[in-house]
């Protein structure tokens, strides 16, 4: 197992034309990480992966592996190993030549190429399978093929675009698992581009949160998902009741669609001014007796606006004032369902509640 190196950025930007596609990127990946850029389309999760590989190239800032600034060295140079979203095989080789061909392109000796080459497809369970063209392997074998073409020139770092999004939902789980795996056995500085919130927050250390070409938090799935820095985050990493509205000098917060509110000591610890009232759905409780709970925190009353079946939960649309608030009660067996128009008191535990930065 070689040295996991980190990698960093320093305010790193990159345009393509007049269009900024990274905006002062500065982030630290450390040695041995997981770590996932997560982000809707288009927010330049791809460009600032293709830039650790030495596929593009940024305007101003530095980027660093290792400790040694890579600018300028080409991809071939830069012991990273890429994986493409598409696999970008090559069809008419066979799947050894496949994985042979990044050690022959760095003129290894023979036997050491067949060497590594069986290593790398065993690594990935696909030792047999040599012979064979990419076109007669499953999905999900093909995306090993691509994994072990990767891993057989022994990168310091390993990058992976969107590796999971080609397979059916089944074998994404199952891969999931497989990357973990791997990743726990060969210890190597893991870069993962994705846009499903979930895939990132089950599998990696850490995620760097991009919107826009812009880092807008980086932590653990836990901090993230617990402290949103932001609307956008609190948006994009699970579902979430935001209300727009002013804190008050006083510490009441007013809120045009949900009325004035009395926050709990603790929750309005910030200057006055424009913020977002922020819970998870699955944090409100409902009953239909008032006082559902006699913890501190916020409560409404409401009318049930609508409801949805998900299996584990309802998925409740109340009606408060001007606001929908979205609810989640766990589904138990044989438990009940309040039909459209019932009266309901809503309970939102202070713990729960959160406010964030409205931009
Ligand atoms: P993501 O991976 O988050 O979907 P990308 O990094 O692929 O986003 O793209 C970010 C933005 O940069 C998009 O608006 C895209 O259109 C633009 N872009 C990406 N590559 C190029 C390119 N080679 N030339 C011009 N614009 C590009």
């Amino acid at each position: 197992m070689q040295q996991a190196v980190r990698v960093e950025a320093r305010n790193v930007q990159l345009s393509y034309g007049a269009t900024p596609v990274l905006r002062d990127i500065s982030l630290t990946v450390e040695p041995g990480e997981f770590f996932a850029i997560l982000g809707p389309s288009g927010s330049g999760k791809s460009t600032l992966l293709r830039l650790i590989a030495g596929f593009a190239r940024h305007q101003a800032g530095e980027l660093l592996v290792g400790g040694k600034d890579v600018t300028g060295v080409v991809p071939w140079k830069r012991n990273v190993g890429m994986v493409f979203q598409n696999y970008a095989l090559w069809p008419h080789m066979t799947v050894a030549r496949n994985v042979a061909f990044g050690l022959e392109e760095r003129k290894l000796a023979r036997d050491e190429v067949r060497r590594k080459t069986a290593a790398a497809l065993e690594l990935v369970g696909l030792s047999g399978y040599g012979e064979r063209r990419p076109s007669q392997l499953s999905g999900g074998q093909q995306q090993r093929v691509a994994l072990a073409r990767t891993l057989a020139i022994e990168p310091q770092v390993l990058l992976l675009d969107e590796p999971l999004s080609n397979l059916d939902a089944r074998l994404r789980l199952q891969m999931r698992h497989e990357l973990l795996a791997l990743h726990r056995r060969l210890g190597i500085t893991t870069i993962f581009v994705t846009h499903d919130q979930e895939e990132a927050m089950t599998i990696c250390d850490r995620i760097a949160v991009m919107d826009q070409g812009v880092i807008q938090q980086v932590g653990t799935p836990l901090a993230l998902f617990d402290e949103p820095a932001n609307r956008f985050v609190a948006g994009f990493v699970g579902s979430v009741n935001l209300f727009e509205g002013a804190l008050r000098a006083d510490g009441l917060f007013a809120s045009p669609a949900l009325g004035d509110c009395r926050l709990p000591e603790g929750v309005a610890l910030r200057a006055p001014g424009r913020a977002c009232l922020a819970f998870r759905p699955h944090a409100v409780q409902l009953g239909t007796a008032a006082a559902t709970s006699s913890s501190e925190g916020l409560a409404f009353a409401g009318s049930i606006a609508g409801a949805e079946f998900q299996g584990d939960a309802v998925r409740y649309e109340v009606r408060v004032g001007e606001a929908v608030v979205i609810a989640e009660q766990p589904h138990r067996r044989g438990g009940a369902r309040w039909p459209e128009g019932t009266a309901v008191q809503l309970h939102v535990p202070a713990n729960e509640l959160r406010l964030i930065a409205p931009g």
